[in-house]
């Protein structure tokens, strides 16, 4: 007979890693399945200076990661490199399919965050992490009184852009059309916001630079014109904090556990709507998303394993 595990976590970004250290403390046998490299988003974030108890002097994103990862594993937890290809999650023994491979728990904690949508222009890539940003909270600081530009129009860019202009010299709001998405009470605060302005009907169509974003091509959707736009020749760079939506890793489960946006709705504990399956981490319905906020996630729901285990399992052994 198979192995049935205590509990599979799919997905080793700080969600799911913080929530092996905690299974495994706990003794339950714990499988992480990971599609790719371990880290999440963070494992393509150059610098983290955010994360509480980290180095101080801020570190990469993948030095991070390294040390969340041994962690787990010092406590015994098992992982796989593997693709979920379909779930059945509402039976007392949960199966996670990976291809003809399925593995079994007794419990599942869905980790497997979420990406932002991409502009996709040349460059984009290139630049990310050298100009270009999806994240405020953690790139704020290195614009500290630079030019700042933010593409987008819903509530997530308006928000973010308004948090910007707390460090930016300036921040230019570009949206592809020539209102904005967001709501109306974050509408007004944009507007009242001294720093910021709008560049309306444009989209991005290029990012360049020398190392460095400072660079920019825009084009207007109406009349096809393009603009490019340098970066002062003091600063050197510019942002593109690019807000275009955000999206949950969550097309193999959103139709089995409930959903808002498509993120996972859980109650405080992380406990979905299918008894014996949390979520934690970005793949969550919430309102920070953070590694901070993503370990937390994980070890409550560690922890919350282990007490669905004790009150379901534990006379059968
Ligand atoms: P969103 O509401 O989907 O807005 C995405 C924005 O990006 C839209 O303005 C859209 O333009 C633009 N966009 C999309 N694709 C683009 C592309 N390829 N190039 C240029 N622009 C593009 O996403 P979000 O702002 O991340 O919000 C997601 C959800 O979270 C929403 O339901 C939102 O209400 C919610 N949320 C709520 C709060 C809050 O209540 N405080 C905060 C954050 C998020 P168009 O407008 O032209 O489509």
């Amino acid at each position: 007979m198979s192995k049935i595990y205590d509990v599979i976590i799919l997905g080793a970004g700080p969600a799911g890693l913080a929530a092996g250290l905690y299974t495994g403390r706990s003794r339950l046998s714990t499988l992480i399945i990971e599609k790719g490299s371990d880290g999440g988003q963070i494992a393509i974030t150059d610098e983290i200076e955010n994360y509480p108890g980290q180095m101080p002097e801020g570190e990469s994103g993948p030095a991070l990661v390294e040390r969340f990862t041994k962690q787990a594993e010092r406590f015994g937890c098992e992982r796989v490199t593997d693709t979920a290809t379909k779930l059945e999650l509402e039976g007392r023994i949960k199966k996670v399919h990976c291809g003809d491979t399925v593995y079994e728990g007794r419990t599942v904690i869905l980790a497997t965050g979420a990406h932002s949508r991409k502009i996709g222009c040349p460059g984009e890539d290139e630049f990310t992490g050298k100009g270009v940003s999806y994240c405020a909270t953690c790139d704020a600081n290195f614009f500290e009184n630079l030019e700042v530009f933010v593409v987008g129009g819903g509530d997530t860019a308006v928000e973010e852009a308004m948090y910007l202009c707390k460090f930016a010299r300036k921040v230019t709001l570009i949206h592809r059309r020539d209102e904005l998405r967001a709501v109306k009470s974050i509408q007004e605060r944009a507007f009242n916001t001294e720093n910021l302005e709008f560049m309306w009907n444009s989209v991005v169509v290029d990012l360049e630079g020398e190392g460095v974003l400072d660079t920019m091509t825009v084009e207007d959707t109406k009349t096809g014109e393009r603009r490019v736009i340098k970066a002062d020749e003091d600063d050197g760079i510019f942002g593109c904090f690019v807000f275009i939506g955000y999206l949950p890793n969550s097309e193999l489960f959103k139709d089995q556990v409930e959903c808002e946006w498509d993120y996972v709705l859980t109650d405080e504990d992380m406990k979905t709507n299918i008894p014996g399956v949390f979520a934690a981490g970005d793949i969550r319905k919430k309102s920070l998303r953070q590694v901070v906020t993503a370990a937390a996630d994980g070890a409550i729901a560690g922890i919350q394993c282990d007490h669905y285990i004790q009150e379901n399992f534990s006379h059968e052994e």
